[in-house]
């Protein structure tokens, strides 16, 4: 079995978080999406992951990439999705460019209620086409 040991730099082991994975519900509008029972503006789709236009963009370009495997957060990933995980990223880097955005652009993934994450399937959000301060809000 894989086992991952994560220690911060000059410090203590850092504790896993011991919260069992959120549950995840497939009634959650990005399933139904994947499942084409409600539409979306793709822009890419191959058999790991779909992208598609947000629906209330929040920059001129704003679009999601989500995977094809049920995981509801970020957080509830596991070792296995690791290949998984860097192909959304590698897949929102080649969207952008296809869409002429990729220089500016933000990769953003929100993980959990806490840090604003409405939907719970994993999501990537790409924004660009206009300045993005820093720090968020
Ligand atoms: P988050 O707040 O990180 O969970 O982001 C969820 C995002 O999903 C928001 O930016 C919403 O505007 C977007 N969204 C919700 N429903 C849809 C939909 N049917 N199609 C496209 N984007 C959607």
């Amino acid at each position: 079995m894989l086992r991952l040991t994560v220690r911060a730099v000059d410090g203590p082991p850092v504790v896993p978080s011991q919260k069992p994975p959120l549950t995840y519900d497939p009634t959650n509008v990005f399933a139904r999406i994947l499942r084409k029972e409600i539409p979306a503006k793709v822009l890419h789709e191959d058999e790991h992951c779909m992208a598609f236009h947000d629906v209330v963009p929040q920059a001129p370009t704003h679009f999601l990439v989500i995977p094809k495997r049920d995981i509801a957060t970020l957080s509830d990933a596991t070792p296995a999705d690791a290949s998984l995980l860097g192909h959304l990223l590698v897949t929102a880097a080649n969207v952008a460019k296809q869409l002429g955005v990729d220089e500016g652009s933000r990769i953003v993934i929100n993980n959990g209620a806490g840090a604003g994450q409405t939907v719970f399937h994993l999501h990537v959000h790409v924004l660009a086409g206009r300045n993005l301060a820093w720090p968020p809000g």
